[in-house]
């Protein structure tokens, strides 16, 4: 006979989390950088009261469950409002990424059906722009004081704080399902058109839960977090959920993510915590070493959304921030992994200890990885064998938004990486499958050599594509760009793979580039690049830089 545990139920939503921070963390601060360049301060205790004046203002409005809210905002205390007050009632708010081009942004508006958007006084134009495509878009509602309300806006707007006013700051939080949607993102779509994916409340309240550990991003309340990984994509990995669950001080650093802004923000406000892309490190790092900054306070820097060079990682533990790298996707809310020191870390080497660092990291609780060959078997966990990443675990994805056809594989996400686990469990992506190399039946990592070409003091960037080769199917084929004043050549740099790799995987050729372009969540524009160099070795007329 089945014996039910006797404990309190209380579904996991994410109104509990804030309401907790308000009532034990209450005077802890929340500052923003606001888009208007100045400083704003409130507590956790402030920001409640908000979340459920919005809560209320939504509700008066004819907001339900389940309608969706969209949001085109940098990381603000307004934003941070959005998320708790939206989702607080059940309603889902809907994170949009601004980088992405207008169509595909029209695209995600209208197949998530917005009822309302709020947007920052910085997106204005474009919001003026794709507003006319968006006809199921109730009201436009701009992230400001009335007084700041553009005088002469094409189309009818309102003020945020207008909307709010005159809605009590308090509510009752209502109780629903913890599987009832809480926010919606969408992926970038490189390939085909962006896919949603919803998260629900329990998924982002358990990841938060999970991401606080020592082992992963060990946060607590005598830290303060500065998350720059947006909150227009993927929930800024979860640090709106996470810093509030341990009342961390949090930072929000708004439009200005160039290395000096973030570096004056960071030491004014005392900042220990960081989240970013590996171009985020490296702005900083640039600025760091240009003016002969070193950090005292500022301790951890977690790097995720693409490969961390050893060499940034080397470069920012001289300025004295440890890089602690970090893997996910959207789809999996996004943390998977975090790379933390095992048992056996101690008595490792330091050249053993960098290897180490260098990986993507262990499973955090709540995810489970395997690797796997074409054949759909599972590959040994060696530390060699690469293959697909699949993934499940309480925050990864089940299906995409708007289609009942499940996403999954035996119960497994396939997560289009390629990756090897060694037998501590640490998982190291190799590529993306996409961008994966194969030469004569063999697969070359472009990770492995865009990572060495940027460790060459005199490259500021690369990446590493696959270009069509007559014999070997594809053959690497290494695009630059050289540091200022530097007259590098393509044999030097090739020269500089001696020893660090196999022969056969040192690219066939470079060709330098004025600049890389990054997509709109921080990676380098590969399919681009492909594109336009892949036929290199085949016509290389065809891909003069
Ligand atoms: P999209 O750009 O499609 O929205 P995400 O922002 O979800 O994708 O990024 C997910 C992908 O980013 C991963 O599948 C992986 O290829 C890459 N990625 C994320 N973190 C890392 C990391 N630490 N090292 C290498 N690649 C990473």
């Amino acid at each position: 006979m089945n014996l039910p545990g006797q404990m309190m139920y209380t579904p996991l939503l994410l109104s509990s989390v804030l309401q907790q921070a308000a009532r034990h963390f209450d005077s802890v601060e929340i500052v923003s950088r606001r888009v208007e360049g100045d400083i704003h301060r409130y507590t956790y205790r402030d920001c409640h009261a908000r979340a459920m004046q919005l809560a209320n203002a939504l509700t008066s409005r004819g907001i339900a469950a389940g309608d969706r809210i969209g949001t085109l905002a940098w990381n603000g205390y307004r934003h941070m409002e959005l998320y708790y007050g939206v989702a607080g009632i059940g309603a889902v708010c809907h994170t949009i990424n601004p980088r992405l081009f207008p169509e595909q942004i029209t695209y995600i508006i209208n197949h998530a059906r917005d009822r309302l958007i709020c947007f920052d006084a910085s997106f204005a134009p474009l919001v003026e722009q794709i507003a006319p495509q968006c006809p199921h878009v109730e009201a436009w509602i701009m992230l400001c004081d009335e007084k700041d309300l553009p005088d002469a806006f094409p189309l009818p707007i309102e003020s945020y704080e207008t909307f709010i006013s005159g809605h009590a700051q308090q509510i009752s939080w209502p109780q629903f399902d913890e599987q009832q949607a809480a926010v919606l993102c969408y992926t970038s779509g490189t390939t085909g058109n962006p896919k949603g994916v919803l998260y629900s409340h329990r998924a982002l309240t358990m990841m938060a839960y999970a991401s606080v550990a020592p082992d992963a991003f060990c946060l607590s309340a005598t830290d303060t977090v500065a998350p720059v990984v947006p909150m227009f994509h993927v929930n800024a990995w979860g640090l709106p959920f996470s810093a509030p669950l341990v009342g961390a001080r949090l930072v929000l650093p708004g439009p200005r993510l160039d290395g000096e802004s973030l570096w004056t923000l960071f030491e004014q406000e005392g900042v220990t915590v960081s989240a970013g892309v590996p171009t985020i490190w490296l702005g900083l790092v640039d600025y760091m070493r240009r003016v002969g900054k070193h950090s005292d306070r500022f301790g951890r820097a977690i790097v995720g959304g693409a490969a961390c060079p050893p060499h940034l990682a080397r470069s920012m533990r001289e300025l004295g921030i440890k890089a602690v790298h970090a893997w996910g996707m959207t789809e999996l809310s996004p943390l998977g992994t975090v790379c933390a020191p095992s048992n056996s870390y101690r008595d490792k080497s330091v050249e053993e200890r960098a290897c180490i660092d260098a990986k993507q990291g262990r499973a955090i609780a709540g995810v489970d990885l395997k690797v796997v060959g074409t054949d759909g078997a599972e590959l040994p966990w060696d530390g060699n064998s690469a293959g697909n990443l699949m993934a499940r675990g309480h925050w990864v994805l089940s299906h995409y938004y708007g289609t009942d056809q499940t996403a999954l594989e035996n119960g497994w996400f396939a997560t289009g990486d390629v990756a090897t686990i060694d037998a501590e469990g640490y998982m190291q992506i190799t590529d993306r499958s996409k961008d994966v190399i194969k030469s004569g039946g063999e697969w070359i990592s472009s990770i492995e050599l865009e990572n060495i070409a940027m460790s060459h003091p005199e490259v500021e960037m690369a990446a590493c594509i696959a270009a069509e080769h007559p014999k070997w199917d594809e053959r690497p084929l290494l695009i630059a760009v050289r540091r200022p004043g530097s007259a590098l050549t393509a044999s030097q740099l090739l020269a500089f793979y001696d020893g660090k790799v196999a022969r056969w995987c040192i690219p066939d050729d470079v060709v330098f580039v004025a600049e890389l372009r990054l997509t709109a969540t921080g990676k380098l524009q590969k399919l681009a690049l492909r594109q336009r160099f892949g036929k290199h070795f085949v016509e290389p007329h065809a891909s003069k830089a």
